[in-house]
């Protein structure tokens, strides 16, 4: 029961790593604000105990700025922030790329996670203490994983991360990522698919180290690590969760 007492907004709650890390959250004592611009998704995902769920697009800071008063309003204090919410792209050469997608991938993906730390920062600083966890990607440590503006993405995300690290240290508001390998989650179902019907699944996971792709629960288990006290001496840091996919580069 590490977040006993406890308040954590989650972004991108309504599926996937979000829905896991808003359970395990909330299996811990926490309230849990679920946030999400898929309303049904939240309604899919709605935990134990006390809770709150908000439909809000990421990348709007108004919206975001009223999620964080929500909250305030509702249990006056933000303990951690789980910034999941994320858009993928189609992976291609950046000569066939549409441009448009980029300040889409970016405005999800990227700023999203800088308007939460804009405004749950704030109330964090005030506080004398929180925890923010950004979700990257391996994507974010070497190309070629997720299509060239996803990767850009999360390549921004970890360097936010050890930014937003320095500025909040001050205040004991810790700044971490987690950079997940391949997860069975909505984001990658077209590749699950994919696999099945060809009978490849095993392929899927033979990238890592461990021979398996990864379970939602088990980044939420990583994320809620880096949001707890268990992790107090830890900022800045961005964690490969990925079955040692990384450790063979
Ligand atoms: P998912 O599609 O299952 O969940 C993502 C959620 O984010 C969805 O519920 C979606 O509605 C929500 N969302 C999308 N745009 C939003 C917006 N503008 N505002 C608010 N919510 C929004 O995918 P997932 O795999 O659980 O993704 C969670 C995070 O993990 C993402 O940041 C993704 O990039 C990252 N990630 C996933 C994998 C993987 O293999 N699944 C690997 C590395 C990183």
């Amino acid at each position: 029961m590490r977040f006993e007492g406890k308040v954590a907004i989650v972004t991108g709650a309504g599926s996937g790593i979000g829905r896991a890390t808003a359970n395990r959250f909330a299996s811990e004592g926490a309230r849990v604000c679920l946030v999400d611009v898929n309303e049904d998704g939240l309604q899919g995902s709605l935990p134990e105990g006390d809770h709150m769920i908000l439909t809000c697009d990421v990348s709007d800071e108004t919206q975001v700025e009223g999620v964080v008063k929500a909250v305030m309003d509702k249990w006056g204090r933000i303990d951690a922030v789980a910034n999941n919410a994320g858009i993928a792209c189609t992976k291609e050469a950046i000569m066939d790329n549409d441009m448009a997608v980029w300040p889409k991938v970016l405005g999800v993906n990227l700023i999203g996670v800088a308007n939460f730390i804009k405004h749950a920062g704030r109330v964090m600083c005030d506080q004398g203490s929180g925890a923010i966890v950004n979700t990257a990607s391996v994507a974010g440590i070497r190309s070629g994983a997720g299509g060239n503006a996803y990767s850009a993405s999360k390549a921004g995300v970890i360097n936010l991360t050890q930014t937003a690290a320095c500025d909040l240290g001050g205040f004991n508001v810790r700044v971490n990522a987690v950079c997940p390998g391949l997860i069975e989650t909505g984001m990658t179902k077209p590749i699950f698919d994919i696999a099945r019907d060809k009978g490849k699944e095993e392929k899927l996971g033979s990238r890592c180290e461990l021979r398996r792709y990864g379970r939602p629960e088990e980044i939420a288990a990583a994320i809620c690590f880096l949001a707890s006290d268990d992790a107090s001496y830890i900022t800045g840091q961005a964690l490969p969760v990925d079955g040692g996919n990384t450790a063979s580069l």
